[in-house]
């Protein structure tokens, strides 16, 4: 008897937990849908990246069976228990976190994309570890546009020198550029960062560089990201609830 209530339990905690998972990506979903229509751009102009970073395994299982199939982590050790506790989905896997020069070659595999590329020695490295059964790293070069100096990113006049390097390297492929703009309630300022990296990513491409990607935009800046062309926002509490300190 005592077991059964304890299994009652717990099969109602994890539908509650795969219920409420599924509404607020179906809510993410509307809000991107709605930014991105408020803009006056395509409806498939933006991809959703799920942040699941200090979340667990099977919620990004149950993120998945809601049909999302692209994710986000920052920290490598946690990520590789995940994606191989997940390699039996159709996942497609973005480090979105720093990166030291001493740990490119695991992400070199695990990973489709990295969006925190910032100087060009971490570039090559990840193109040399790449492993040749998979194809080219997908990469963005991430750029500071708040001049915080405690901030990673390069520095918005050193993208072009970094874009074209990065760009003839043989085993990444270059998509775009990505930020992380400071904390603010400033909707204006908010704007301006976004701004800022849309017109970088213009002026790299009147210069020749091949550029389809702005990453930018979080749980509580995405409608702002969208306004000004983010093309993949990365949203992790507005799925997954609150994240505690890690
Ligand atoms: C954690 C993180 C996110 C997601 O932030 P949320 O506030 O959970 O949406 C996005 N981008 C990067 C680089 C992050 O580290």
């Amino acid at each position: 008897m005592y077991q059964n209530s304890l299994k009652f339990n717990h099969l109602n905690n994890r539908k509650q937990i795969m219920t409420t998972i599924t509404s607020r990506l179906q809510a993410v979903r509307d809000r991107i849908q709605a930014a991105t229509a408020a803009a006056g751009r395509p409806p498939d102009a933006v991809r959703l990246i799920a942040v699941s970073k200090t979340f667990s395994a099977q919620a990004v299982r149950e993120a998945c069976q809601a049909g999302q199939h692209a994710f986000g982590e920052n920290y490598l050790q946690e990520a590789s228990s995940k994606i191989e506790a997940l390699s039996d989905l159709p996942l497609e896997w973005h480090f979105i976190g720093p990166l030291q020069s001493n740990k490119t070659r695991s992400a070199a595999g695990l990973f489709s994309w990295v969006h925190t590329v910032d100087r060009l020695k971490l570039a090559e490295r990840l193109s040399a570890a790449r492993p040749n059964e998979l194809a080219p790293l997908q990469v963005c070069i991430q750029v500071n546009v708040s001049s915080e100096p405690s901030k990673s990113g390069c520095r918005p006049e050193d993208a072009l020198a970094l874009a074209d390097a990065v760009a003839g390297l043989p085993r990444l492929r270059l998509r775009g550029l990505m930020t992380i703009p400071e904390l603010t309630s400033d909707a204006v300022l908010q704007r301006n960062r976004f701004a800022a990296l849309r017109n970088l990513k213009e002026e790299l491409v009147s210069r020749g560089i091949e550029l389809d990607t702005l990453s930018m935009g979080m749980s509580d800046d995405l409608e702002a990201a969208i306004a000004e062309g983010a093309t993949m926002v990365r949203v992790g509490q507005a799925i997954f609830g609150p994240r505690r300190p890690r």
